[in-house]
């Protein structure tokens, strides 16, 4: 047994963070809409909201973690969270 299969995931997977071709990160943040989609969106430091996947609702997004500093990953592993 290897731990080859850790290996073939995207970096982000393990991170939670993405980093866009202009050198943007964005981090993983949970959402919850109140038409029923739970999904996830990658968001930028700063953003104040997203929309959901499904219907377009637009969502606020609030640190998982307060901080003053970086972003925190919450203990289910996302920075942010979005409350529909
Ligand atoms: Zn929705």
């Amino acid at each position: 047994m290897t731990s080859k299969s850790t290996n073939d995931k995207p970096p982000f997977w393990v991170t939670g963070i993405k980093t866009d071709p202009d050198g943007t990160h964005r981090y993983i943040c949970r959402y919850w809409c109140s038409c029923g989609r739970v999904g996830r969106h990658y968001v930028a430091i700063g953003t104040e909201e997203i929309h959901c996947h499904v219907c377009g609702l637009y969502i606020d997004v609030e640190p998982a973690v307060d901080t003053d500093g970086p972003p925190i990953r919450n203990e289910h592993g996302y920075f942010y969270v979005a409350k529909g």
